[in-house]
């Protein structure tokens, strides 16, 4: 049976996707039909470009808003930017993140404001703009890229793992308020997905540890993962597309993992 996710014509504004899985979501749902505003940081000639290619090898249209995902402001900025541009909001993505690795005594303040404004606040502030559009629609789809770390903790990670854990708890708030609305909301828990951010963690480590590459792979970055597989952006972009579709009507206040078995243990 060929699955039809019949989102011709739907749009999306997806934070953080001038690179990694961000990009990658955008690029899956461009190629359903769905009309999107790309968000994030990074070159303004190579987003051009990209935004261009996107636009030129699907039917959508492709848009960017450059709006600081630290800036309640600009969030809701870029909300409205897709819906007048647009005429309606589909679907919500709330994928910009950072990392910062320290142990909590010496974790710099800064450091912990910034990551939690970026990973957990510009999620309320985004989903906040994007609430009344959805529920005047009866029906719309919040989808947060939250990690195996809103699930489970890791050392040296406390920004991260209380800004996921934070995100989870939000979506299935978020979830109960809109139970009757027709907008659902879930959160996606990858494990370790091969972005370019991580392809510079592994190359660090090899250099830092003196071993080879594979070994900085199964040893180090996979090391919680029992499949010592990365997840894949065509995985990922399986997940989103479900729950954005018809198919995922009935799945709200989910934090779905998808990890090789993670957060099983
Ligand atoms: P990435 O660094 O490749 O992309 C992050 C994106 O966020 C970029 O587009 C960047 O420009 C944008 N961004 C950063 N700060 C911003 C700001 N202030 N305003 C607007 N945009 C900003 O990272 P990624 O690995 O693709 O991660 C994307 C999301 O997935 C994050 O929320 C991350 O926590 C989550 N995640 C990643 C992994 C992984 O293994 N890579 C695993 C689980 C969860």
């Amino acid at each position: 049976m060929a699955v039809d996710y019949n989102l011709e014509g739907q749009t999306a504004v997806i934070t953080g996707s001038t690179s990694g899985i961000g990009q990658a979501m955008a690029a899956a749902l461009a190629e359903q039909g769905v009309n999107v505003v790309l968000n994030g940081f990074g070159d303004p000639a190579k987003i051009e470009a990209y935004r261009l290619a996107m636009q030129k090898s699907t039917n959508a249209r492709v848009l960017y808003h450059g709006a600081d995902m630290t800036k309640p402001g600009e969030i809701a900025d870029l909300i409205a930017y897709a819906q007048a541009e647009l005429g309606r909001l589909d679907i919500l993505v709330n994928n910009a993140g950072i990392q910062h690795v320290s142990p909590v005594e010496s974790f710099p303040d800064d450091r912990w404001d910034t990551l939690i404004a970026i990973n957990l606040s510009s999620v309320f502030h985004a989903t906040k703009a994007a609430i009344p559009l959805m529920k005047a629609q009866g029906r719309g789809r919040i989808v947060n890229i939250a990690s195996a770390h809103g699930l489970v903790a890791s050392p040296f990670k406390g920004a991260y793992v209380a800004a996921k854990f934070g995100v989870v708890g939000f979506t299935k708030a978020c979830a109960l308020e809109l139970a009757r609305s027709g907008v659902t909301a879930n959160a996606i828990c990858p494990g370790y997905v091969k972005t370019p951010l991580v392809e510079a963690q592994i190359v660090d480590q090899a250099k830092a540890r003196g071993i080879a590459p594979e070994r900085v792979i199964e040893e180090v970055i996979l090391a919680a993962q029992p499949n010592k597989t990365f997840v894949e952006y065509s995985q990922l972009a399986g997940m989103l597309l479900y729950l954005v579709s018809d198919m995922g009507a009935s799945t709200t206040g989910a934090a779905l993992s998808i990890d090789g078995g993670w957060t099983a243990a």
